[in-house]
């Protein structure tokens, strides 16, 4: 029977997925959880250690110790694990992606500063170590301007600033979102970079030898012009025309390669307006959230299947199902305490609309990006046309209404 050593994040939307993708592939599993102390025990499962995924070095030693038994492979379950997990593969002996790689892909601005070299379409950038730094650039940068947190995901610290008044504010707000994220987030400073205008698309794919396999161009019809980034809707397939797909998947080949990015999945999301194709971001990664499971009807599988036949050398017959799908992560209008969702019956009789799954649990404080990275939930559809598919989750989302106190101070769900 293979053996995987799992790594699941505490507060992971799919840890569930991936353990039901092993159950039916017939895979041991060895759980590994970022959760400290005052959380409770993942799942019951056993056996499962707790590591703290954001120190690898650390990490990796302490689970070395607690494996026992060799493992096939090394697996993380979202962006939290994944240096660990590479790590953990160069101590084994297993195949995957280089340290190097994931680490440059996570950086925003190692990530950056690959693109520019070569030759790929690439806002012009400038890192800023403090908020002193990032201030001396006001007079000189051109406005419209995105500033990031180095390293944070899902939006978390990006803003946009339109002129040198309100690049002070955003400064020191993407300061204090990193000062209460992880621990090296504030640390590795910030990234202030032209903002760039278009459509943005994003790809879902799986990197065989190096090679790329294309799962899903996804649309984000939705526009994404700041100040927030929030993500809400994706429908595959894509509308673009089929050059401008086929240019998409060239331009992440190409940066897989040159990131050195060679094994397993990867999530990228790009904008394109006339100068071509700006890639915004390359991860050793599947797409986030519960959004995977939009593809399991095209795939013939659940991506979290596809993910570990791939890593224990099985085949990965996927099916040609071309029905286009959908899904909105259902935006949080207000950060506040949310107490509860209504609609959800009329909501799920919504035409193609396939599934409706509120991820948030009563009680628990929720906040709209740039602070927050969550969603309340998910909203799925499958229809005959990508336009149908999006017209059934805006449907769908108009039915649904939520509770939301607003509150109290943000708190970090467990200090380290
Ligand atoms: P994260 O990894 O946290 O999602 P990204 O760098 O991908 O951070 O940025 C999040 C979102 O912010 C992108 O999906 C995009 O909508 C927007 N964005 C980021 N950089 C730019 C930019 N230079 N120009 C325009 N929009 C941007």
């Amino acid at each position: 029977m293979p053996r995987v050593l799992l790594l699941l994040p505490a507060a992971g939307y799919r840890n569930e997925d991936f353990l039901s993708a092993a159950q039916k592939l017939g895979v041991e599993v060895v759980a590994a959880a970022d959760y400290c102390h005052r959380l409770a025990p993942l799942m019951g499962m056993s056996p499962i250690f707790s590591l703290p995924f954001d120190q690898p070095e650390i990490a990796a030693q302490q689970a070395l110790v607690s494996l026992g038994r060799r493992v096939d492979a090394v697996l993380a379950v979202d962006d939290h694990g994944l240096e660990l997990a590479a790590l953990l593969r160069e101590k084994l002996g297993l195949p995957g992606n280089p340290l190097q790689a994931v680490r440059a892909t996570r950086d925003k601005l190692a990530f950056r500063q690959l693109l520019k070299t070569q030759g790929f379409n690439c806002p012009h950038f400038r890192a800023a170590m403090s908020e002193a730094d990032a201030l001396a650039l006001a007079p000189s940068l051109q406005y419209p301007v995105v500033v990031k947190a180095r390293r944070l995901s899902a939006s978390r610290g990006v803003v946009r600033a339109d002129d040198a008044a309100s690049f002070v504010q955003v400064v020191a707000q993407v300061r204090r979102i990193q000062a209460s994220a992880d621990r090296e987030a504030a640390q590795l400073g910030l990234i202030v970079e032209d903002f760039i205008p278009g459509g943005e698309y994003a790809l879902e794919g799986l990197l065989e030898n190096g090679e790329l396999r294309v799962l899903a161009l996804f649309d984000k019809p939705d526009p994404l012009d700041g100040p927030y980034f929030e993500e809400t809707v994706y429908v595959t397939p894509s509308r673009l025309p089929a050059g401008t797909q086929a240019a998409i998947a060239g331009e992440v080949q190409r940066a897989c390669a040159l990131a050195r990015l060679v094994s397993g999945p990867v999530h990228a999301e790009m904008r394109v307006n006339e100068q071509g194709i700006w890639l915004l971001e390359v991860a050793a990664r599947s797409i986030g959230g519960l959004c995977g499971r939009m593809l399991n009807h095209r795939l013939g599988m659940p991506l979290e299947e596809v993910i570990l036949r791939h890593a224990l050398g099985m085949p990965v017959p996927l099916s040609a199902n071309n029905e286009a799908a959908g899904v909105m992560m259902i935006p949080v209008p207000g950060r506040g305490i949310f107490h509860g969702a209504t609609g959800l019956i009329a909501a799920r009789a919504v035409p193609g609309v396939s599934d409706i799954r509120i991820t948030v649990q009563p009680g628990q404080l929720v906040a709209p990006p740039p602070e927050g990275s969550g969603y309340l939930g998910f909203i799925f559809s499958r229809a005959a046309a990508p336009e149908a598919a999006e017209a059934a989750l805006r449907a769908a989302h108009a039915k649904l209404a939520f509770e939301i106190q607003a509150d109290l101070p943000l708190t970090r769900a467990c200090a380290q």
